[in-house]
């Protein structure tokens, strides 16, 4: 066994004995009856070596680890552009707030907000149909993740259009600012979708690849963006990333991550290795308790920290 794999089966098994495991995000009734005593943790190294321990197969909802990937999309097809409508500085306020739209204008303060990812989504979708941008989106995570099994789970995605009222006004605001150009219903539909894009830890960790490795998945050599992009991507992801329990993160695991109400964290060791973690019960800032615990023993294990061991 590599000395990787003996570390994540050592905090795999630490996880599995912890007792206080959070609270499963109900408010998206399909979520709710999620069994919060799964865990996993995947680790897929520069060479290509994957690291695996717990539920490292089972495909759990990756909510918004899936604005990471819009957001990268939407940089491809709108470069420096994209900024005009969205911002990129932390709101330490949570995912899903309104307050700061109204005196900001309808300008979300970062894509990784609930408002930056639907403002994002509906870039996507300018000029498509819904279900073309949604295609889009999805044969990108299979692309990346080299498996065209990934899915999205529609119960998941119906569950939230019925319940997410909050986005709606989120949304309906923006669209009365101009933020948002094309019909509300799109943007908001293909987010719900793409937010139940269902992944398990080992595809997610594939899929982040390109963002430890200078923009290219070393194994296929294959650009996804430049290395200044994936510098940005991951510089956003550290700032903003878990909303307000983003300088938390940053504190305790010092690494770019991007967390969801699923329960699932990707992290980044820039250089090193794409770092997938799930256990579907959150903290109070929406982000995975024993996922943050999981990564900061891993980080300070492997001396990944990017602020030093
Ligand atoms: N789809 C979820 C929502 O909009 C995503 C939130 C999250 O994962 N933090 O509320």
């Amino acid at each position: 066994m590599s000395d990787l794999q003996v570390v994540v089966q050592e905090i795999t098994d630490e996880m599995q004995a912890m007792p206080n495991r959070g609270e499963v995000a109900t408010y998206i009734p399909e979520l709710a009856g999620v069994d919060p005593n799964q865990f996993a943790l995947v680790v897929v190294d520069a060479q290509g070596n994957v690291a695996a321990g717990g539920d490292a197969d089972v495909p759990f909802s990756i909510q918004s680890i899936s604005k990471v990937f819009t957001l990268t999309l939407a940089l491809g097809k709108f470069g420096d552009r994209l900024w005009e409508r969205v911002g990129r500085e932390p709101s330490g306020s949570r995912f899903n707030s309104i307050v700061q739209l109204e005196s900001e204008h309808g300008i979300p303060r970062n894509p990784f907000i609930n408002a930056g990812a639907i403002a994002v989504t509906d870039a996507i979708v300018a000029g498509h149909q819904p279900r073309e941008a949604l295609g889009e989106i999805l044969r990108f995570m299979q692309f990346l993740a080299a498996d065209d099994s990934i899915y999205i789970d529609h119960k998941v995605a119906a569950s939230e259009a019925r319940t997410g009222f909050r986005n709606a006004a989120l949304a309906n605001y923006m669209k009365s600012y101009g933020v948002i150009d094309g019909p509300v219903d799109y943007a908001l539909g293909v987010y719900f979708h793409h937010c139940a894009i269902a992944m398990s830890c080992r595809q997610l960790a594939m899929a982040g690849r390109f963002l430890a490795h200078f923009g290219a998945n070393p194994s296929t050599i294959l650009p996804v963006v430049t290395p200044e992009r994936a510098r940005r991507i991951n510089a956003l992801m550290l700032t903003c990333g878990h909303y307000d329990g983003s300088g938390e993160f940053a504190y305790r695991v010092g690494l770019p991550g991007k967390s969801g109400v699923g329960g699932g964290i990707l992290a980044i060791a820039p250089g090193k290795a794409s770092i997938a973690v799930w256990s579907p019960g959150l903290d109070v800032s929406g982000n995975s308790k024993r996922g943050r615990l999981a990564l900061e023993r891993l980080s300070k294990r492997m001396e990944w920290s990017i602020f030093g061991a």
